[in-house]
């Protein structure tokens, strides 16, 4: 759950499913009351509350890292260059340190437009081929497909201090044109 604006807020939960599992909203709360059984009231509170027929239920899965962003005139950015899992929290942020940088050699080139996507390109293909691989690694152990794995990872981030999980954000944020 995070806060959005005013008193609103925004939730998901997460189960890893065989890609193409039917989904239909009359059975979103029954499945998920089965699949986050025993969990503790905050988590039930929502199941309870939500509209069915007001939440998406994508099938969440990442893309690549692909070799190019660009071809002559035509440049791929956001999630269409690097679809990433929401496991960083990372796939926004990246489409806007695309738009960026891809601004930035757009604005001030003096050779061309091919120049510029160019130049985008060598910049961002290995930030964000590297957080689409980061987000990949993080995904395999937090969601439960090995649980022993997610368990430790739980255990590790229960007995962190919160400085070092906003420390691991700013890593993150420092490493991009951002900083
Ligand atoms: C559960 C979840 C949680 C996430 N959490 C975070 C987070 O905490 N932080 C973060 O930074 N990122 C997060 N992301 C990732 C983030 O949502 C995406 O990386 C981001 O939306 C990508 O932006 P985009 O503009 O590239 O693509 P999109 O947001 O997908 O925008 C593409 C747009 O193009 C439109 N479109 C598609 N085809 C056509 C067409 N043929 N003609 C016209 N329009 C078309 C689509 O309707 C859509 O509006 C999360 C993603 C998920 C699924």
């Amino acid at each position: 759950m995070m806060p959005v604006a005013g008193d609103r807020f925004y939730f998901f939960f997460d189960v890893p499913l065989p890609k193409g599992t039917p989904a239909n909203p009359d059975n979103y709360k029954a499945e998920l009351k089965e699949h986050f059984q025993g969990w503790a009231q905050p988590v039930q509170n929502p199941i309870e509350l939500f509209d069915p027929y007001g939440v998406a239920r994508p099938e969440i899965h990442d893309v690549g890292p692909l070799d190019r962003f660009v071809k002559g005139r035509v440049a791929l950015l956001g999630d269409s260059a690097h679809a990433t899992c929401p496991d960083m929290g990372q796939g926004g942020c990246q489409a806007m340190e695309d738009v960026l940088v891809l601004t930035n050699y757009l604005t001030t080139t003096n050779v061309s437009v091919e120049d510029a996507l160019k130049r985008y390109e060598i910049e961002r293909k290995a930030r964000a081929n590297a957080v689409v691989q980061k987000a990949r690694k993080r995904a395999k152990q937090i969601h439960g497909k090995n649980p022993v794995v997610t368990q430790q990872w739980y255990e590790q981030l229960a007995a962190e201090k919160p400085t070092e999980v906003t420390d691991a954000i700013a890593i993150v944020i420092l490493a991009g044109p951002m900083r």
